[in-house]
């Protein structure tokens, strides 16, 4: 149903070559012209607007109820199948939708202006599992996994993190050895996001990391129901993101077979990056979603209430909330689409631009749902408005898929190699 034509390409290029042009004959840049980076082909807008839809009609009347209850809603989970949204970066012959990483951001963006712990979910299953496997798995592995995955018949999720390696996660110590033509994985996985759908039932499919040598570390396919597999504990009580279910995975000595390794053995740090990058800036159009909704939320209420005989838009305090949020959104969104838009998600090589993303969005998401509640005053602080649990989804942002630290560490490494931009 979204599958990419070749059409749409070319109709990007050729408005590419038409502003280029204009700018060349001494045109003045007029922003209505432009290149429209959020939605860079027709393609793109419809895919925006049916997610919208989606998100305002379905996602959003449920968000405070399942974050109330802690509960993760896998009907409306697997409704994103039957919209083409799980395999949005799947080749069409496995049953994905074939989009790129501007699409991506589109997505992550409307449903987290909804509900980000939904997204948060359908994060870790299409972009964590799903586009993981697609861009490093072997054929036989697409083909068992891959179609299931995209209807949304099965929930995967991507172990990295453990209880004692986070940011360090190089130093991860689950382990696989090799047994004859088998595998044996021991250790643990911490914060798994579709872990558990519930307290008790496990998710289907993960992508986990493990150490098969003193400096080599592999990646592997570990399935719901084999032995030794199972769910340590669900993790509740979260600051934000409760809609999401979020566990601790034990491994006690499970058996892999062979063809359970993805990738070369002793290469899964390369799919690690590459893959850390597509989180990383759809994380950041999390952020964007949260602040636009923020924005929207805290420029309304302003115009409605009324302070002293006025509506809160008068007072110059207020102004400045409303004024700098919007420009921050704006700033963010710009930075995001304009990376997305030169990501190939075949390769790896922008890690910098990512972390870039990342680090600069999810400060921003976090300080404009501040902002919002800070307008809505008493009202801003109680579930009914939203912006706080805009707030308490938006923390998190700063901490998983990298620590707002990781970024600035990570950047600085590259960006101590360059003396000017170009
Ligand atoms: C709700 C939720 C969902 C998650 N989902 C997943 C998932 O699906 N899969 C997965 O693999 N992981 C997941 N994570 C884990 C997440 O990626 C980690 O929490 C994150 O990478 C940070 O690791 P940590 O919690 O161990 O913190 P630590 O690494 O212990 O860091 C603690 C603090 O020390 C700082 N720090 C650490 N090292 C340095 C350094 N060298 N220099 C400066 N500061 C440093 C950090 O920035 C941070 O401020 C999730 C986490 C949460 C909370």
């Amino acid at each position: 149903m979204l599958a990419r034509s070749p059409k749409t390409f070319l109709l990007q290029a050729g408005a590419r070559a038409k502003s280029a042009a204009l700018l060349a004959h001494g045109a003045r840049a007029m922003s209505s012209v432009g290149v429209d980076i959020y939605n860079p082909t027709d393609e793109h807008r419809a895919l925006r607007q049916m997610v919208r839809k989606f998100a305002e009609e379905e996602v959003d009347p449920q968000a405070l109820e399942y974050n109330r209850e802690e509960k993760f809603n896998i009907d409306l989970y697997r409704k994103l199948g039957d919209l083409g949204l799980l395999g949005l970066t799947v080749p069409t012959k496995y049953g994905g939708s074939e989009m790129d990483c501007s699409a991506v951001c589109s997505v992550h963006e409307e449903l987290a202006a909804a509900d980000p712990a939904f997204c948060l979910s359908y994060l870790a299953h299409s972009l964590l599992f799903v586009n993981n496997l697609t861009r490093n798995g072997s054929e036989e592995q697409k083909q068992k996994w891959l179609p299931d995955s995209c209807s949304g018949k099965i929930i995967g999720g991507m172990g990295m993190s453990e209880p004692n390696h986070g940011t360090d996660v190089l130093g991860l110590q689950t382990s696989a050895t090799k047994d004859g033509d088998e595998w044996v994985l021991k250790g643990s996985k911490m914060w798994i996001t579709n872990g558990c759908i519930d307290d008790e039932t496990l998710g289907d499919i993960f992508l986990v990391y493990a150490r098969t040598g003193p400096r080599a570390i592999s990646l592997f396919l570990v399935e719901k129901g084999m032995p030794g597999f199972s769910l340590g504990q669900r993790i509740k009580d979260k600051c934000g993101m409760r809609a999401s279910a979020t566990a601790e995975l034990v491994f006690d000595d499970v058996r892999l077979p062979a063809e359970n390794l993805v990738g070369e053995e002793g290469g899964a740090v390369v799919c690690m990056m590459r893959n850390l990058e597509v989180e990383r800036i759809a994380l950041g159009a999390m952020s964007c979603g949260i602040a636009r909704r923020s924005f929207e939320v805290m420029n309304q209420y302003a115009k409605d209430r009324v302070a002293f005989g006025q509506p809160l838009t008068q007072f110059g305090q207020i102004q400045r909330y409303i004024g700098e949020s919007y420009a921050q959104y704006m700033a963010g969104r710009a930075y995001t689409y304009d990376v997305a838009q030169r990501i190939d998600l075949d390769e790896s090589g922008h890690r910098l631009e990512t972390d870039g993303v990342k680090l600069f969005t999810t400060a921003m998401g976090k300080a404009v749902a501040d902002n919002a509640i800070q307008v809505l005053g008493g009202a801003g602080y109680i579930g009914d408005y939203q912006v706080e649990r805009l707030w308490r989804d938006a923390k998190l942002l700063e901490i998983g898929g990298g620590t707002l630290e990781s970024h600035q560490k990570n950047m600085v490494r590259e960006l101590s190699q360059i003396s000017k931009i170009e």
